[in-house]
């Protein structure tokens, strides 16, 4: 589960990270109340306003913006609230449709009163599974893409790994303070953030958390400036109160219905639906109707009960992707009998009627095969049955031909 950047923030608060602190306004009246608290408390009438959506790249795209006084404010409040922010990772690039803005975030200009005097660095935290250890991997190059610096300097990318064993050193914190070049104040700062850092990601059951740029102010303090933080789904089950963060504005409509029904979904960009039992059928499933000439639409595991409820919401969720142009059913029958998934079928296929609209290929196999495609061959249905993977690869490529031709 992905964080916005003003939830991120908050997470890093309560494990005693500094952040750029700082208002959500969904309004531009509340951004100006937001502006005039920011005043009353600080003195300076120098904020930025930032587009809060589940992406990065924001600044590139427009969304991050400085304002120097309340004109400037409204400006940049009313400019960005209801964009459509576009960047490089949003859906489709720069050129995709971007991603509708609905709240902002307006913080101090943490830059003043000496840009000069700041320095923005890259810290972040994350699972090395071939280490099978957390990293920190650092970078005095903050503020800019660390795709591009790692690129092209890597030398200016440090990694420090840490012995799930052991936990974080403190030596390791004062190693990264060091490697970034801070003394003094700064140092000790860094220590202390690193430090926390590496808190708030083990306590919060985060996969992610990244800083850039963490920022070293006029004054010597070091504060995250960007927050963004994609928390473990299996672990949520912890930290309600990080749960309740979740914006479903942010996520795919679709992957959202299937999580309703206990139904594991991703959507992908190809034209050929799958519904599978087990993660790992999926994934060869999604190989075969690759080598059957199609591209998968989706990874959709229905997991250990295919009853004809979840079958038929399965379909529902399939259908509704207007990319596909056939749906491939594979379903081992382990502990589910391969009958009782027939039926589901047959029933799901009932229940949707007219709903259903492209080529249906099923491939039961396990206990009860042979009757489940008898189930399926007799229901008069538009349904292919087939038994091995090969000929359930074959009536895929028939179909996306026969589709072709007409
Ligand atoms: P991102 O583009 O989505 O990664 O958004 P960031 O939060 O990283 O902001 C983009 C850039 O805006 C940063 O790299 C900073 O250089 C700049 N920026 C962010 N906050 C401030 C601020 O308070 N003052 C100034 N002067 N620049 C800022
Ligand atoms: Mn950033």
């Amino acid at each position: 589960m992905n964080l916005h950047e003003y939830q991120g923030k908050e997470v890093l608060k309560r494990y005693g990270v500094p952040v750029q602190e700082g208002i959500v306004a969904t309004t531009v009246e509340e951004a100006i109340e937001a502006w005039h608290k920011i005043r009353e408390q600080t003195g300076t009438e120098f904020v930025v306003v930032k587009a809060q959506i589940h992406a990065g790249g924001r600044g590139k795209g427009g969304g991050v913006k400085l304002a120097k006084n309340l004109d400037e404010l409204k400006e940049a409040a009313s400019s960005i609230l209801g964009m459509h922010l576009r960047t490089p990772q949003t859906p489709g690039g720069l050129e995709g449709p971007g991603k509708l803005v609905r709240k902002i975030l307006i913080a101090e200009d943490a830059y003043r009163p000496d840009f000069k005097a700041c320095k923005e660095y890259y810290i972040s935290i994350l699972t090395d599974r071939e280490q099978q250890r957390n990293v920190f991997i650092y970078s005095t190059e903050g503020g800019m893409e660390i795709e591009k610096v790692a690129e092209e300097t890597p030398h200016l990318v440090h990694k420090e790994y840490i012995d799930p064993a052991l936990g974080m050193q403190p030596f390791q914190a004062r190693k990264i303070a060091f490697n970034l070049g801070l003394s003094g104040q700064a140092f000790k700062h860094m220590v202390k953030f690193a430090t926390n850092l590496y808190k708030a990601f083990l306590g919060a059951d985060a996969s992610l958390v990244e800083i850039n740029p963490c920022l070293k102010t006029a004054d010597d303090r070091i504060i995250a400036v960007d927050c963004k933080m994609v928390l473990d789904d299996n672990a949520l089950y912890r930290h309600p109160d990080l749960e309740a963060m979740r914006d479903l504005d942010e996520e795919d409509p679709m992957e959202v219905e299937a999580k309703k029904y206990g139904l594991n979904y991703v959507k992908l960009d190809g034209n050929v639906g799958c519904m599978v039992n087990g993660a790992g059928l999926a994934m060869a499933t999604m190989d075969i109707i690759k080598l059957s000439g199609g591209e998968p639409a989706n990874f959709l595991d229905v997991g250990g009960t295919a009853d004809a409820e979840r079958v038929a919401h399965a379909f529902e969720i399939i259908l509704k992707d207007p990319n596909v142009k056939a749906i491939l059913v594979n379903i081992f029958g382990g502990i589910v009998r391969c009958d009782r998934v027939a039926n589901g079928i047959v029933e799901a296929y009932k229940k949707l009627g007219d709903k259903i609209n492209v080529p249906i290929i099923v491939r039961l196999q396990g206990t009860n095969a042979d009757l489940a495609k008898e189930i399926i061959d007799n229901s008069g249905l538009k349904v292919y049955s087939a038994i091995e993977l090969q000929e359930a690869a074959d009536l895929v490529a028939k179909v996306l031909k026969e589709q072709q031709v007409a």
